[in-house]
């Protein structure tokens, strides 16, 4: 039978989870063996696919491509398909996309226009999807973009797991009319994974809801290990400083990581108290790029400085990392978090914070608000420091100049954060917490 239409397979590799070991503690590295074995067992003849939007760009392929070749290392064929659809539909997911966040324009809703479009558009994907998945395969569909094929799947006998990577803490109007334009098709799926507790919609059946967080790959070159020469070399290929001590922020340009607010921070209470350097790092920033906001934020941040007094000014880098060479831009990355003394992420707002998961798995103390998905990772006192109020610039002052001039408890909370992350935010974490979600499924 000719296929319905061209469904793209994406390429991945093979990689075996037996290079974790040595980062694993002894009970999380038995429950891998164990979950990857159980699932490879009963998984055997069948397929796990995952499906999203796009092969490239973004945190969710970007999870895909260091997640897979895990499990397919660990002996479970698991596969990654891409929707395909008209520039119409992707104009209705962006906006459902946005609506999601509750930052539409005024009076922005979904028609039923949209819904015809989006319908359509799963429709026709759920088809050629149909035309590969056999009946005891398990299918992952990621994000509001592939909610749609959830009724076509589950009609046919599949057994489908939905999986949100994006919410908000305080849903508002705006947000619950877009959840409600999603609920007819994700209502069905056998389990409902998001990223926080706080992101799960009201109205769905709390016994199907998982939560999975974020993770990182200590082995890509953003995380991998360096030598002290490696990141010196780093470093001076950029054009970074190399010395210290230095007090690192790593972001986009965005307002809600507040760029302004470090800076203003680090020149009334840390640069009049410690002889540091802040480095706030971020993109590249192009005269064309699809954030328009970010270019102003930048330009706002480089006339903050320039206004600043001579000694606190010469004390600021900000610093534009390349974009154009990803890895370049992922080990330049990486060179600063290693060679800084203090992390910060001051964010207003903040989803995960994978910055701050970076830092941690690096062994560094990290100074951040008690916002978001920061409040997940880090235990105040413990294996960093909190700020409660993130627009209180004393207390965030304060807290850096203390962990500069107190190495011991610096090194304390590092060697806390790395144990944290090792045991919560690292890949083995997501294979075992999802490898065992499908297992659950498998068994009921
Ligand atoms: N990042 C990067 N280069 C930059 C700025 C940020 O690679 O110049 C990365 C950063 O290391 C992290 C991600 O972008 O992996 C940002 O994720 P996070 O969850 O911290 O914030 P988001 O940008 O998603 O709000």
């Amino acid at each position: 039978m000719a296929k319905t239409s061209p469904l793209e397979c994406v390429e991945v590799e093979t990689a075996p989870i037996s290079r974790f070991e040595r980062l694993l503690d002894e009970d999380i590295r038995s429950e891998l063996d164990q979950t990857m074995a159980g699932l490879a067992d009963l998984m055997r003849g069948h397929v796990i696919w995952n499906v999203n939007s796009t092969a490239r760009g973004g945190g969710v392929a970007e999870l895909l491509a260091s997640l897979i070749p895990y499990s397919r290392g660990a002996g479970i064929d698991e596969r990654w398909a891409v929707i395909e659809g008209t520039p119409e539909f992707f104009h209705v997911t962006k906006k459902l996309h946005v609506l999601l966040h509750g930052v539409a324009a005024d009076g922005e809703t979904l028609t039923e226009d949209d819904r015809r479009e989006y319908e359509a558009a799963t429709a026709k994907n759920a088809a050629a999807l149909l035309d590969e998945v056999r009946p005891d395969d398990v299918v992952i569909l990621h994000d509001p973009q592939t909610a749609g094929l959830i009724p076509r799947l589950r009609d046919r006998g599949i057994r489908v797991v939905w999986r949100s990577h994006i919410g908000v803490d305080t849903p508002g109007e705006v947000v619950r009319r877009a959840w409600a334009f999603l609920l007819p098709y994700v209502g069905g799926a056998d389990a409902l994974v998001f990223s926080r507790r706080t992101y799960a919609w009201d109205g769905l059946e709390r016994s199907r809801v998982e939560i999975i967080p974020p993770c990182i790959d200590p082995f890509a070159a953003k995380n991998r290990d360096m030598s002290e020469l490696e990141v010196s070399k780093v470093l001076e290929q950029a054009s970074l400083p190399n010395r210290g001590p230095m007090v690192l922020q790593v972001s986009r340009w965005d307002r809600l990581k507040d760029p302004a607010g470090v800076m203003e921070a680090f020149a009334r209470h840390v640069a009049p108290r410690a002889g540091a350097l802040l480095v706030l790092a971020g993109p590249a920033v192009m005269s064309v790029t699809d954030d328009p906001e970010q270019p102003q934020v930048l330009e706002e941040v480089m006339s903050q400085c320039g206004r600043m007094p001579d000694a606190v000014r010469e004390a600021i880098v900000v610093a534009q990392l390349p974009m154009d060479d990803v890895e370049r831009n992922a080990l330049t990355v990486n060179a600063l978090q290693r060679r800084a003394d203090v992390v910060v992420q001051k964010s207003i707002a903040e989803g995960f914070g994978l910055t701050v998961a970076e830092a941690m798995w690096k062994g560094k103390p990290v100074v951040a608000s008690r916002v978001g998905g920061i409040e997940d990772q880090v235990e105040h006192g413990k294996s960093g420091v909190l700020v409660d109020d993130p627009h209180d610039l004393r207390t965030f002052g304060e807290s850096v100049v203390s962990l500069l001039g107190d190495p011991e408890k610096s090194a304390d909370l590092g060697h806390e954060a790395r144990r944290t992350v090792a045991r919560k935010f690292i890949t083995p974490c997501h294979l075992i917490a999802q490898g065992r979600l499908i297992l659950d499924l498998l068994r009921t």
